[in-house]
């Protein structure tokens, strides 16, 4: 995610990046793609035949002037045949493409998507949630530009180009010499076109996502930006790169008002008058030879059928420069490791930890955690405190597993923490965050988290962490819409719920990230209500910036730069002088008067 590949200007690895991810994409859409292909070819090979059938005609019976009209009209009606054999072709051709390619792009964008959802959680420490989210809705549609604009307006022109060329070279090789001097001026253009086009497309690309960007950031910020009274500065800051945005579109604009139909049109003119030019003065010799009149008449239609596809082909470049840019962070993403499948079997039943000489860093040289030693036993209550950036959080995402801890220094029920299957770890280890992260959907919905529980089982998890009284007063009571994120609810209703959530999964070991740090003491008092009726059936352990959370814990671990500076029960805490929780609590008291 670092490297944005927007920077990305080795043309190489874009072109290898969009071919692998067409290959991915194409690949169970073969046979689909393969009759698309053979379709495309039939439609173009019997166009290509147009201008032959015309030149026949005239050579063989208008200049001569011999109206055999059986013949005439035999070979007319087989003319219209092809026709529209070759229409129809390529519309079958064309919504079969069209099919298999949106349901490419639904494929790779399940592959991503579920792709991210197995992305470590070290990945979305750098990830940018706006850039993640394109990735996944728009870049994937790449893979459609790919195939409908790129990948088959190439082969179709390709196809035309060559048939007209053998056509051309059977009917006359030196006047087909003439056109293809067309090539080089064609190169010419689309070089000339890929400067003056190509930066300005990937500048208006880059622009518009930072103008995303603003919009998500206002949104997500919106409290404070009004409360700050920052609107304006947001305002002038997002009309800047409006701005930038308009004049970036304007260049391409120009670039493909001066360079794609007129410069195209005009080489296509200039072509057949070299053509008629050329075809003249050999004509000037020897008298008009009355079969060289239809071989004109089919340069002139071939000339016509030669330029299009070229045009074509230029006029794709910019959404080609998008789709290759689009295939890139699309690959980019998939490249990054997945967490490895915890394949282990073992399990989680009494729900005692241990943790033995545990020593962590996220990067190298910068230990966060050191020497941690402890035992909390099966349905204990346990309290983490400490100063911010003490290690935490730390501590926590290691025993939840978002972080790989060193092997064996942590068991669950003597079984090593990373021997444990995955689906049964995540079954009887809940979570309550600091955030409550809640769905829009209804109160159920939330606590059930598409997990197959009965109204019993979600009512009893309710109970349990007193969440039922609130829910029963909302006016549709379990089925009441929360609105997105919650926005129904107060902060410490929403902590209820998630706590609710976490219950319902029948954990042994419930996590809680300074689940109080946000809410008012009597919803706090709520909560420990809740915790001490799960006393001897979870194991509880509370990081609680608010002290008062865990004052009744079995025990207190205090943390201090990352290795257990104190360790007991409150009073025993608060006994030692100077000792860094006493401090804590103190400084809190003072707060709270
Ligand atoms: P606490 O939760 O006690 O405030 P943390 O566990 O969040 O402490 O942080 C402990 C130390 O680890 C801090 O110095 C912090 O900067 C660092 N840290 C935390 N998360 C990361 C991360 N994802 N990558 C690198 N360093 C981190």
């Amino acid at each position: 995610m670092q490297t944005e590949p927007e920077a990305v200007h080795d043309r190489r690895a874009l072109l290898g990046d969009a071919a692998r991810l067409l290959v991915r994409a194409a690949t169970p859409e073969r046979r689909h793609l393969g009759i698309a292909i053979a379709w495309l070819m039939l439609a173009a090979g019997l166009e290509a035949l147009g201008p032959l059938v015309g030149k026949f005609l005239i050579d063989h019976y208008l200049v001569p002037r011999q109206a055999r009209l059986a013949e005439i009209g035999g070979l007319l009606a087989g003319a219209l045949v092809a026709g529209m054999l070759a229409s129809w072709l390529r519309y079958a051709q064309l919504i079969r493409l069209a099919g298999l390619a949106m349901r490419s792009v639904q494929r790779v964008r399940e592959e991503v998507y579920g792709h991210v959802l197995q992305l470590p959680m070290a990945f979305f420490d750098r990830a940018i949630t706006g850039q993640l989210v394109s990735r996944v809705t728009n870049d994937t549609e790449a893979v459609k530009t790919l195939y409908v604009q790129v990948l088959f307006v190439m082969l179709d022109s390709l196809i035309v180009l060559a048939g007209a060329g053998l056509a051309m070279l059977w009917l006359d090789w030196r006047l087909m010499l003439v056109v293809a001097m067309l090539a080089p001026a064609m190169a010419l253009i689309v070089t000339l076109y890929q400067r003056l086009s190509g930066p300005a497309v990937a500048r208006s690309r880059q622009l518009r996502s930072e103008l995303n960007a603003q919009v998500a950031e206002s949104i997500a910020g919106m409290p404070v930006l009004q409360a700050s009274n920052a609107g304006e500065r947001f305002e002038a800051r997002f009309a800047q790169l409006n701005e930038a945005h308009y004049a970036a579109r304007q260049q391409e604009l120009r670039a493909n008002a001066w360079l794609l139909r007129p410069m195209l049109d005009f080489l296509n003119t200039l072509l057949l008058a070299l053509v008629i030019f050329v075809f003249d003065l050999r004509s000037a010799g020897a008298p008009l030879g009355a079969v060289e009149i239809g071989v004109l008449y089919a340069f002139m239609g071939y000339i016509a059928r030669v330029t299009e596809p070229l045009t074509q082909i230029t006029m794709q470049f910019s959404q080609l420069q998008q789709a290759l840019v689009g295939a890139a962070r699309v690959q980019t993403l998939l490249r990054e490791a997945e967490t490895p499948p915890h394949a282990a079997a073992g399990e989680v039943h009494a729900g005692g930890i241990r943790i033995d000489h545990l020593d962590f860093a996220y990067q190298p040289g910068h230990p966060v955690l050191q020497g941690i030693d402890i035992e909390l036993a099966p349905g204990s209550f346990h309290g983490i405190v400490g100063h911010t950036g003490s290690g935490k959080t730390t501590l926590l995402s290691l025993l939840l597993r978002f972080y790989p801890a060193p092997p064996g220094r942590i068991r669950i029920d003597g079984t090593p923490l990373e021997a444990i299957g995955e689906d049964h770890f995540r079954d009887r280890v809940g979570l309550v965050p600091q955030e409550p992260f809640l769905l829009a959907a209804t109160a159920r919905e939330n606590i059930a988290m598409g997990r197959p529980l009965d109204d019993a089982q979600v009512v009893a998890a309710a109970r349990a962490a007193h969440a039922h009284g609130f829910i029963s007063a909302l006016e549709q009571g379990y089925d009441t819409q929360l609105g997105e994120g919650g926005a129904r609810l107060s902060v410490g209703q929403k902590q209820l719920l998630a706590i609710a959530r976490a219950l319902a999964g029948r954990p042994r070991i419930l996590f809680l990230d300074e689940a109080t740090s946000h809410i008012d003491s009597d919803t706090e008092q709520v909560v420990q209500q809740a915790l001490a009726a799960l006393r001897g059936r979870v194991t509880v352990v509370a990081i609680a910036h608010r002290l008062s959370t865990v004052r009744d814990a079995d025990r207190i671990l205090v943390l201090n730069h990352g290795r257990i500076a104190e360790l007991g029960r409150h009073e025993d805490l608060m006994a030692i002088t100077g000792g860094i929780y006493r401090r804590l609590y103190e400084l809190q008291q003072l707060e709270d008067e």
